[in-house]
């Protein structure tokens, strides 16, 4: 293994390395050069010395999940990037305490099998635990901030436990995203019980309609823009909107888009599906650069129609001269 990899050798047991490796492989949108290292960490217990070795190396280091999220670059992350692979998952006394590595389906699976409820409705969304826990994933009115009562982080120095008022959650995001050198290691919650055959049949048929939207084998991020709160509008632009489109005090971003014909639209392998103007997805060609093209092309005519700018939902990587939300 070249370069510094060597001196991860008394690690070995815990992490796997692999350098240079192409992040297309680990992305939903199949898109993203490589990163210089990527090491998968199944123990919480490595990480300060680990962290203490790699610091010595002098690159960026970031923590991804399941990369469903993520638009990386095509030159890549010129840096590590660190994923906490831990999948433990306890249940006692009415709470569940589980980490990060965990798939996010294995989630909602686990507590529909034990007719606690609270999450079906968010069953289907890709990535992993950690990944839903940093952006306070949501779907169908279910949020992460709902039923988590404390987050675990490795700060960079050691390991300390978030209380749920701490975390910042509110849509779409979380104080986490703040605290980019955090590694979100495994959170505890709360889930009420339910009736079990019930919570199947919602999740059942949710995951149908997210199948038809969302076609399992689809390369994208889902949602790009996060839909804008009504109350921080102007009354100009609130005026247009039908208000039956308002829900829960959000515009969705794809009535604003579909306005301004982004439908169809194409940035060479890069389209806009048809049918939903708020998701991009890669028809197998495509490039991050195309991806980028099309996201400001679309946020420049809302912006030109509407007088404000769309909110990217997706989190960049590997991009100096674009924000991570
Ligand atoms: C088809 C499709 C449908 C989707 N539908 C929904 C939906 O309905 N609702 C919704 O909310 N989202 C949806 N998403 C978006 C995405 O699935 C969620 O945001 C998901 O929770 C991201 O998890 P991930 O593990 O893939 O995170 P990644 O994409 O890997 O990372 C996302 C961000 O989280 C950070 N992160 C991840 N893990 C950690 C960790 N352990 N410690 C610190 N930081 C971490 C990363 O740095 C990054 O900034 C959809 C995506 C797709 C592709």
């Amino acid at each position: 293994m070249p370069g510094f990899a060597d001196r991860l050798e008394p690690f070995l047991p815990h992490i796997t390395v692999r350098a240079d490796e192409a992040l297309s492989r680990h992305t939903r949108f199949g898109l993203g050069g490589p990163a210089a290292y990527l090491i998968d960490v199944g123990a919480p217990t490595v990480l300060p010395a680990l962290l203490a070795e790699l610091r010595t190396w002098g690159l960026p280091l970031i923590t991804l999940g399941g990369g469903s999220n993520l638009v990386v670059a095509d030159e890549g992350f010129p840096g590590i990037v660190l994923r906490f692979t831990g999948k433990d998952i306890r249940c006692h006394d009415g709470l569940t305490t589980a980490q990060t590595g965990l798939l996010w389906q294995n989630l909602v699976d686990f507590h529909t099998a034990l007719a606690l409820g609270g999450m079906e409705k968010m069953t289907g969304i890709p990535g992993w635990f950690g990944g839903a826990l940093y952006g306070n994933a949501g779907a169908y009115g279910q949020t992460i901030m709902d039923f988590v009562l404390s987050v675990d982080v490795f700060d960079g120095q050691g390991f300390c436990t978030i209380p749920r008022e701490d975390c910042g959650f509110a849509y779409r995001t979380s104080g986490f995203k703040r605290h980019k050198d955090w590694i979100l290691l495994s959170a505890t919650m709360h889930l009420a019980p339910g009736d079990g055959p019930a919570l199947a049949a919602t999740a059942e048929q949710i995951l149908a309609t997210r199948n038809e939207k969302f076609p399992p084998t689809m390369k994208c991020a889902g949602s790009i823009f996060k839909n804008p709160h009504a109350a921080a509008l102007p009354e100009a632009v609130l005026s247009r909107v039908p208000p039956p489109i308002i829900r829960s005090g959000k515009i969705p971003s794809a009535w604003f888009l579909e306005q301004v014909g982004s439908k169809g639209m194409r940035r060479g392998g890069i389209e806009v599906a048809s049918y939903h103007a708020n998701l991009i997805y890669n028809n197998g060609t495509g490039t991050a650069a195309e991806v980028c093209s099309l996201i400001d092309e679309l946020k420049a005519r809302v912006l030109a129609e509407f007088g404000f700018t769309l909110e990217e939902e997706v989190q960049y990587v590997g991009f100096s001269s674009r924000p991570s939300y």
